[in-house]
């Protein structure tokens, strides 16, 4: 078995030091992760980081990494979940092989055990109301009260324990609870509930039961059951660790798994919590789950943001035990790495101003080379079709320019990129005075971008013909939330709501190779961003995505000496 640590020191971090402390030590053979989703929504970029972490150190330690559906809560957890947790842990680019799981697959072996832990005195089922258990939990000052249902009969328990799966009595009449120790500072530890009534059908055994085990009760003995070495979590369980632990040691579970904690991932201007991300899609606040705005794997995808991006963000930000918040520029930054890497160049313009060149002929069609990216020639060239009529960018001209717009004005010549110099003679406006069309000339000895006496304009614009171009609705994004934090400092969650974070433009017109390129491409649109066909799209009405524009501003942030994390 080949132990390899991780290539880079920057890449390790305290849970791997320990992986590898405990390879090197022989407690272990090989290691076993999970990525354990309760399927309730879907996954956002905080899972994200679970996931590359389970999975990276799996693939980093040769061993395995399962990934399973913690479906322990049939009211909240639907089929449409399960299936979007596989498609988007694939996309991310990790492999659960023949392991995938469901904590639902453990219900019988669960429910043994608890029965165990009642006849070994270690569980009661307690009559108290949620309300009396409330109340008698007491405080992080005060010790709890014990239950009167505490000291009941084992039998007695057991008995009832029995009548409560078969379906006896109504959600909340009874639950089990642990005999741990009401007075224990750590109040998880204050006879925590195992199992709750719940007459619910299940997305998976159906109406099969009606009483269902809960997080602290099912996770660890499932971790157990499947052989995990390292059960890695997030800082709110470490205060459940000692319960997790209990647990382990008071069945009798194939194997003893541990937990560890590490920090979340927080970001600014981004809201990570199913339940408010279900919030926004049920308020119709969004397009839905994958709307490009939203945080979710399915919405980053389809905003176009490449999964290396989103692993190369995971390394970026590590992993360790203190809380923080990073900024969303450093998400973006990674992502932008990638695709100024491999995204292919292609002339996009959104915001069309007619030029016409007159002393270019009429119908004639010209097939001009482009090249498709500059930082990876083995990416070649592309034709784009050059005509006398063109689009380009309404701002790319000022009529009255000042002093540091070095774009077309009247008088002056620029480049087209991959084509010609052309110069502006005339400008056509409207009654209301806009302008409509500019009158043109170009030199035919610049054509490919160069001129033999090596004069050089200043500007170089993007262009499309106007006679190929396809039309196309372009959506821009901006944060979700215009504040930092979120609803901090007490405000409503919502009342940060950035309400200009979707600006639809119609009309707009992109090249003609782009009217195939497939959902899941993207592209950078010369001078603008990047872009990607939404699934909107349709033949003849191409919708496209605004993954990010070019301007790297955690690149600007670093260089002005400010940290990724804030
Ligand atoms: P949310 O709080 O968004 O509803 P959750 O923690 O309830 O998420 P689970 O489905 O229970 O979601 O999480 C699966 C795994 O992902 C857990 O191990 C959890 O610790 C981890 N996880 C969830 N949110 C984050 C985050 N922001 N950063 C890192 N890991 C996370
Ligand atoms: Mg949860």
């Amino acid at each position: 078995m080949s132990i390899q640590t991780p290539s880079s020191p920057e890449h390790s971090d305290f849970i791997r030091d320990i992986v590898a402390a405990d390879l090197r030590e022989g407690r272990f053979e090989s290691i076993v992760t999970r990525f354990p989703p309760e399927p309730n929504g879907h996954l956002h970029i905080g899972h994200a980081k679970s996931i590359c972490l389970n999975f990276g150190i799996a693939q980093e330690f040769d061993g395995r990494c399962h990934l399973r559906l913690d479906d322990t809560n049939p009211v909240k957890e639907e089929q449409e979940y399960v299936d979007a947790i596989q498609a988007d842990v694939s996309w991310l680019g990790f492999d659960w092989g023949e392991h995938l799981y469901f904590t639902s697959d453990y219900f019988e072996q669960l429910y043994e055990w608890a029965c165990d832990l009642i006849r070994s005195g270690n569980a009661y089922v307690d009559d108290l109301t949620a309300e009396e258990i409330r109340e008698h939990r007491g405080t992080l000052t005060e010790p709890g009260k014990e239950s009167p249902w505490r000291d009941r009969a084992r039998d007695e328990s057991l008995d009832l324990f029995e009548r409560m799966r078969a379906g006896e009595f109504a959600n909340g009449a009874r639950v089990l609870r642990a005999r741990i120790d009401m007075a224990s500072g750590n109040i998880n530890l204050r006879d925590p509930i195992l199992y709750r009534i719940v007459h619910a059908d299940h997305p998976r055994t159906g109406d099969a039961w009606c009483v269902y085990p809960t997080y602290d009760y099912a996770h660890g003995q499932s971790d157990a059951i499947e052989g995990i070495t390292h059960s890695i979590c997030t800082l709110e369980f470490q205060d459940h660790r000692p319960l997790y632990d209990w647990l382990i040691e008071n069945l009798p579970v194939p194997s003893h798994p541990h937990q560890y904690e590490f920090a979340r991932l927080n970001l600014t201007h981004t809201v990570l919590s199913k339940r408010t991300l279900l919030r926004l899609v049920n308020e119709g606040l969004v397009r839905g789950w994958d709307d490009p705005r939203m945080p979710t794997l399915s919405g980053i995808r389809r905003r176009g943001f490449p999964a290396e991006g989103i692993r190369d963000f995971a390394a970026m930000i590590g992993v360790a035990r203190a809380d923080g918040v990073v900024e969303v520029e450093m998400l973006e930054h990674a992502v932008r790495n990638v695709l100024n890497r491999e995204a292919p160049r292609r002339f996009g313009v959104l915001n069309p101003l007619k030029i016409v060149i007159e002393n270019y002929p009429e119908g004639q069609v010209e097939q001009l080379e482009a090249t498709n990216n500059p930082e990876d020639p083995s990416a070649g060239s592309r034709q784009v079709p050059f005509t006398r009529e063109l689009w380009i960018e309404r701002d790319d001209f000022m009529e009255d320019p000042p002093k540091k717009f070095f774009r077309l004005a009247p008088g002056r010549e620029v480049r087209l990129r991959s084509a010609y110099f052309v110069t502006c003679n005339e400008v056509v406006k409207d009654a209301d005075g806009t302008v409509v069309e500019l009158r043109c000339t170009y030199d035919p000895a610049t054509r490919g971008g160069s001129a033999p006496d090596d004069r050089r304009p200043k500007a170089t614009l993007h262009w499309v013909s106007a006679d190929h171009a396809i039309p196309a609705e372009v959506r821009l994004y901006d944060h979700l939330f215009a504040d930092p934090y979120p609803g901090a400092g007490g405000r409503e969650l919502f009342d940060d709501l950035n309400p200009d974070s979707e600006t639809v433009l119609s009309g707009c017109f992109v090249e003609p190779s782009l009217a195939d390129v497939p959902v899941g491409v993207t592209v950078q649109f010369e001078r603008l961003g990047y872009f990607c066909p939404d699934p909107d799209s349709e033949a003849g009405a191409l919708v496209f995505n605004r993954t990010l524009t070019l301007k790297d501003t955690w690149a600007k942030l670093q260089a002005q000496g400010r940290q990724g994390t804030v």
